[in-house]
């Protein structure tokens, strides 16, 4: 296996100042220094993608497609290397870092299929002698921005349907993940993929987002991240002077609602995994739970067993939650635990950071957290949970929606008329009945509602098509 450096030195060229890509596990461990790209570069990556348009919109979309399939074949094949790379350079557990391996060439293998299929349709017209009928066709160039979080499976759910479609891409991932990018490429380019089909680019968003966004030859920019960066984005994607298609999927505060004919042992399991594992940092992380009083005070002793259990360490070793990803997570997750003890709340379990050589935090829960302040309202991102107590399902759904997010939702109770209640009245773009909060599947199309993503489009199943292709109506008379 080359060293990480070397894939860095093939895959990573810019000419702007030198990043250190560290293990969040262990401060003093360089994975690679990596060459940040400077706006000319970036001008220069969305030239190649410019001119390699025509080329591969032309190329038939089952070539296209066979060549998505070998990537994920070959993905699968390196997949344990994947998956190492990833723990140590983001810091999940390696069972995540396998499981987000798996789903990302699943992923591939799936778009890589549907390029079989790509159709417009047929339909009838009021003239005997016309033919009316659609034509799907790629939309141009697409810049593909993504977070730090899930490195691989975000990037993967939408370069393999913009690659289908037929269209070029720029590729922008976070800056704290960049070489488990440049092995994604490194991928495409054994799998057959040309040259200048994908073009990464790795530099900080505030430094080259706008020249990237603001480029008239990008014609549609697809965007998984914070909402105040996606808020910018849509602003400043409106004002450019070529109309530009836009999709957002954004931040969350997810809410789990634990109504009173819950099972408690499986509502304590699912409570911890949602809200602890991937350290809490998932957009579908389980950030508040909702309890209904009656069975408050047993919900507590279940949830205080089961967090008890939950082991944190590397992510190498038999862990279930690895360290936050850098120091500024890990800066901002404790000012929040500050705040929640200043605010009123209840610190009930954690709290507190772990002595190793990385950013290592207890799993922390408050509760008595009203509606009114930070902790319940804010995304934090990181391994810390938020309970308030509701005094019915009614008042339990208005918590549900009292923030401006609606991402992800999740009931656990055996009650059918509770979950249709619920099912109806909460605004989230994915609900989950005696499910963790955190999980989605390849096939099923999501898209946050409210703050986590306002747009029409959905990422991921066939749907996920539908954001990277232009349909054109053609009447055809005789
Ligand atoms: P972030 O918004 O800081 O960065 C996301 C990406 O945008 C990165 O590639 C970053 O470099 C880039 N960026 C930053 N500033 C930019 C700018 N001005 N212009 C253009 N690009 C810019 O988010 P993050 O910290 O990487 O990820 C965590 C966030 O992502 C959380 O809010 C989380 O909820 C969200 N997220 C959402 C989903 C979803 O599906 N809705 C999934 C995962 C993560």
């Amino acid at each position: 296996m080359k060293s990480y450096q070397e894939l860095a030195d093939k895959w990573i060229k810019g000419n702007g100042e030198e990043y250190l890509d560290i293990n969040p596990a262990d401060k003093d461990h360089v994975l690679a220094k990596i060459k940040l790209y400077t706006k000319d570069n970036v001008k220069e990556a969305i030239n190649r993608a410019v001119a390699k348009f025509e080329e591969w919109a032309k190329t038939p979309a089952p070539k296209r497609g066979s060549i998505l399939l070998k990537a994920g074949e070959l993905m699968e094949q390196e997949a344990q290397e994947f998956a190492l790379l990833m723990t140590l350079e983001e810091g999940k557990t390696l069972k995540d870092s396998i499981f987000e391996v798996m789903r990302s060439y699943n992923l591939l293998k799936f778009y890589g299929a549907l390029a079989f299929k790509i159709s417009g349709k047929t339909l009838p017209s009021a003239d005997p002698n016309t033919r009316i009928f659609t034509l799907k066709e790629p939309l141009g160039v697409v810049a593909l921005i993504t977070p730090w979080n899930f490195p691989l499976s975000i990037l993967v759910w939408k370069l393999a349907p913009a690659l289908t479609a037929g269209n070029t891409v720029l590729l922008k991932p976070a800056t704290k993940t960049p070489l488990l990018v440049a092995k994604l490429v490194e991928v495409l380019s054994k799998a057959g993929l040309p040259e200048g089909v994908v073009n990464l680019v790795v530099g900080k968003g505030s430094e080259v987002g706008d020249t990237i966004v603001t480029d008239d030859s990008v014609a549609a920019v697809s965007f998984t991240g914070s909402t105040e960066v996606g808020q910018r984005i849509y602003r400043l994607v409106g004002s450019k002077k070529r109309m530009t298609r836009i999709q957002l999927e954004l931040g969350g505060k997810n809410a789990l609602y634990i109504d009173k004919s819950a099972d408690l042992t499986l509502a304590a399991e699912l409570a911890v995994r949602g809200a602890f594992g991937l350290t809490g940092q998932s957009c579908t992380a389980t950030s508040r739970l909702i309890v209904h009083k009656d069975i408050y005070s047993q919900f507590k002793q279940r949830l205080l067993e089961r967090v008890k259990k939950w082991r944190v360490g590397l992510g190498t070793e038999d862990v279930d939650m690895g360290p936050v990803v850098d120091e500024f997570q890990f800066k901002k997750d404790l000012e929040y635990i500050e705040y929640g003890k200043n605010a009123g709340a209840k610190l009930i379990y954690g709290g507190n950071t772990i002595s190793r050589k990385g950013y290592f935090l207890e799993p922390t829960i408050f509760e008595g957290v009203t509606s009114e302040i930070r902790l319940f309202k804010e995304e934090i991102f990181g391994p810390i949970l938020s309970v308030t107590e509701a005094k019915d399902l009614d008042e339990a759904i208005r918590l549900v929606n009292a923030v401006d997010y609606g991402h992800t939702a999740g009931i656990v109770s055996t009650d059918i008329k509770a979950i249709n209640e619920f099912l109806a009245r909460v605004e989230a773009g994915v609900i989950k009945v005696n499910k963790p909060t955190v999980g989605l599947e390849l096939q099923a199309p999501f898209g946050g509602f409210k703050n986590s993503g306002a747009t029409t489009w959905k990422e991921m199943g066939e749907e996920a098509l539908e954001f990277y292709l232009k349909e054109k109506t053609v009447y055809e008379g005789w």
